[in-house]
């Protein structure tokens, strides 16, 4: 395995972290405290920056305007843009839409590219992923209410989603919908379909209230209603009754870009625990840091971030090599070891800082609240450590 950066890659990183310090970290306070709509036009100018500096939806191959990276290359590009609950977001490359952009560049119609990829892609838009209901267990995603009938040229959606994060203010949607559900095997009964949000018969009834606040826009994870919602058939998504495997694909790589996201986190949350623990007196002239407890703290956190960063680098090695199929079960490693890492450095990180650290004066709490679904979306802890298990005791059944 080899994990070198190229000296180009590591003079755009020098680039990137800088402008996550300069040009982002600035603009942090009115997210934690959940003013998104306030800064909104200063990140449109900081957005305008990033196109100029070359740096613009860094996921994407050159021919959709991306960087052409590997995913080890990208996992780099989104650990220090992670540093920043503003840093993806700024660059274009922010889920669900980084998601949503490369099934639409793989699967989607001449037509579709040119009506919703193409303004996602120059950030003139926002989208939403519209899979998980209220009423049914999202850990078995093929347990869906949700139908799409065919009627002529049309489809016509009837059912109820929540968690669709961004659909405040997202122009479209992609759903999850049943369109066969007679189909035998239950991985082949549903298809995506794209649904614009002034549809008639699409309705965001609410923003959930999450940890105590229901956020707006980007940030808001939102409760959508589909009442006999007409859509054309054109806006069918790949192929029919094939949403599983596309949903599959997207995930993948998906789940590289979240786990070198929270990466980035612990990070910086480590840099904030060892400056508290260095400047913190607890006596005159000893600081938190001559502690043998708190140091305890810094040394797990830092030998935990250390082999979460090497065991994503190595999935995303192997999604790169040998594509997400034959990754599986290295993506479903790191979904749940990274997430409990986060959580786990989050939560040292707050107790180094004491009262400090559960208000809303440093990034912290707002991650804790915020990354705390880390460990149920995209699959929660659970079902990833069951295909973990059930890999190994299948090598070893005939022990
Ligand atoms: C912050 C956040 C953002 C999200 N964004 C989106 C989005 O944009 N679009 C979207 O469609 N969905 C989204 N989701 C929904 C997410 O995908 C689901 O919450 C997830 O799939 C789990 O489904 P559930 O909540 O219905 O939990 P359930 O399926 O009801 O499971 C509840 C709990 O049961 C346990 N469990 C489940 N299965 C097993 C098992 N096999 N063995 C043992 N224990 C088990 C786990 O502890 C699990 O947390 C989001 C969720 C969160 C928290």
């Amino acid at each position: 395995m080899d994990f070198s950066i190229s000296p180009e890659l590591e003079s755009t990183l020098d680039i990137v972290e800088t402008f996550v310090a300069e040009e982002l970290h600035p603009l942090e306070d009115h997210v934690v405290h959940g003013h998104w709509d306030v800064i909104q036009s200063e990140l449109d100018k900081r957005r305008d920056r990033v196109k100029e500096l070359g740096l613009w939806t860094p996921h994407l191959d050159e021919q959709w305007g991306g960087m052409g990276l590997s995913l080890v290359e990208f996992g780099h590009v989104a650990e220090a843009l992670g540093r920043s609950p503003l840093g993806h977001y700024a660059f274009n490359c922010q889920a669900p839409d980084a998601g949503n952009m490369e099934i639409l560049t793989e699967y989607g119609t001449d037509w579709q590219k040119e009506r919703f990829l193409e303004p996602l892609l120059d950030g003139d838009t926002r989208s939403c992923f519209a899979m998980t209901e209220p009423d049914n267990a999202g850990s078995n995603p093929t347990m869906l209410d949700t139908t799409a009938r065919r009627d002529g040229d049309e489809f016509v959606i009837n059912g109820r989603k929540w968690f669709t994060s961004g659909a405040d203010g997202a122009d479209f949607a992609i759903v999850m919908a049943v369109t066969d559900p007679d189909a035998e095997d239950r991985y082949s009964r549903a298809s995506q379909i794209i649904v614009p949000a002034d549809a008639d018969g699409f309705e965001l009834e609410r923003n959930i209230s999450v940890m105590g606040e229901s956020g707006s826009g980007y940030l808001s994870h939102g409760e959508v209603t589909f009442d006999d919602c007409r859509v054309p058939a054109e806006n069918l998504l790949g192929p029919a009754e094939g949403g599983f495997a596309i949903a599959q694909e997207r995930l993948g790589p998906g789940r590289i870009h979240h786990c070198m996201r929270w990466i980035g986190i612990c990070e910086r949350a480590f840099d904030l625990m060892c400056r508290r623990a260095n400047q913190r007196e607890v006596y005159p002239g000893s600081p938190l840091g001559d502690r043998q407890m708190v140091q305890e703290k810094i040394a797990d956190s830092r030998a935990d971030i250390d082999a979460a960063r090497l065991m994503t680098l190595q999935a995303a090695w192997q999604i790169d090599r040998k594509g997400t199929r034959a990754a599986r079960v290295d993506i479903s490693k790191i979904k749940y070891f990274v997430a409990g890492v986060l959580q786990d450095v989050l939560d040292r990180a707050i107790q180094i800082h004491g009262a400090l650290g559960v208000t809303d004066d440093t990034p912290l709490a707002f991650w804790y609240r915020h990354e705390r679904g880390a460990r149920i979306y995209d699959g929660p802890d659970e079902v990833h450590k069951r295909v973990v298990a059930k890999k190994s005791l299948k090598e070893r059944a005939s022990d």
